[in-house]
């Protein structure tokens, strides 16, 4: 645990369309608790998947965050101004064989054909670079969904630090970007907890810190579907905002008075600060949003 450090939160969302209720309540949860330990919440756009990246989602998301009262500190960041550092830190792995070539494809890696890439010397192009798990125990105590252990294997577990088509993947540059934002801690949704082993792998094998985590249970349609770009989850109404914040404070199991119903966001917002509990949502995977 990092507490002698101030507390500094982020939220990292990818220009990949509007924010819909699911994105929003992850930027909610995330700036109540940097604000209720008075630290700061910062804004980072994961903009590295090129192949996704929607044009016009940056302002989108920042308009967003502006309309519901969530307040960034300082300038937002984007992946995409760090490459260099992200391929200096792969070149500094590669030489210390960390690393290897793999040239399977999507196709074949689907088809469970055992990748043998680790142990053969790859030369030829395209290649994507996977890191060379030590066979290792990873445990972490995240704040909602309790202490963890994931034991990550030799092979199984060599996940890709960068793509076949040169992106610089996921796992490796959050690491990398959480370390230069010096974060603290951090929020986001359950559905990246199985992701947190890698992450705490690589800031072990670089030495860096390790952050606080705390998992959020996601919200799920009345089908039990997740809110997501691929279900087509509509962008948060910006017309009302008060609406929207007091249902994800409902959601998120608050209680919050009818007196705040339609208040101004920044009061609802404060209201929130000051009463912030977030133990009802203690080893909850999903929240279901009835409408
Ligand atoms: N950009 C990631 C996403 O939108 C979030 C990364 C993170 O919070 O670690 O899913």
């Amino acid at each position: 645990m990092l507490k002698d450090r101030p507390y500094i939160g982020r939220f990292a969302p990818s220009p990949t369309g509007s924010l819909h209720l699911g994105s929003l309540c992850t930027a909610l949860v995330s700036f109540i608790e940097a604000r209720t330990q008075l630290g700061l919440w910062l804004l980072r756009i994961d903009d590295l998947d090129t192949t996704r990246n929607i044009k016009g989602s940056v302002d989108n998301i920042l308009n967003t965050l502006s309309t519901f009262g969530l307040h960034w500190d300082h300038k937002e960041q984007y992946q995409s101004h760090y490459i260099k550092d992200y391929e200096e830190i792969l070149f500094e792995l590669t030489r210390n064989q960390h690393t290897y070539a793999c040239t399977c494809n999507r196709k074949s890696l689907l088809a469970k054909q055992p990748c043998l890439c680790r142990n053969t010397l790859k030369t030829q192009e395209p290649s994507s670079l996977r890191i060379k798990i030590n066979p290792s125990l990873i445990s972490f105590q995240d704040q909602l969904q309790g202490l963890r252990s994931f034991q990550l294997t030799h092979q199984d577990d060599d996940f890709l630090l960068k793509r076949r088509d040169g992106i610089i993947a996921y796992q490796f540059a959050v690491v990398i970007d959480d370390n230069r934002q010096q974060v603290t801690d951090i929020v986001r949704g359950v559905d990246l907890l199985d992701s947190t082993p890698r992450q705490i792998y690589l800031q072990q094998l670089l030495g860096l810190s390790t952050p606080n985590y705390m998992h959020l249970p996601i919200i799920i349609d009345q089908d039990g579907n997740k809110l997501s770009k691929q279900n087509h989850a509509t962008a948060v109404d910006l017309k009302q905002p008060q609406i929207v914040i007091f249902k994800l404070l409902s959601l998120l199991k608050q209680n919050p008075p009818k007196e705040i119903y339609i208040a101004p966001v920044k009061e609802q917002l404060e209201w929130a600060i000051d009463n912030w509990n977030p133990l009802p949502l203690k080893n909850l995977s999903c929240i279901c949003n009835n409408d």
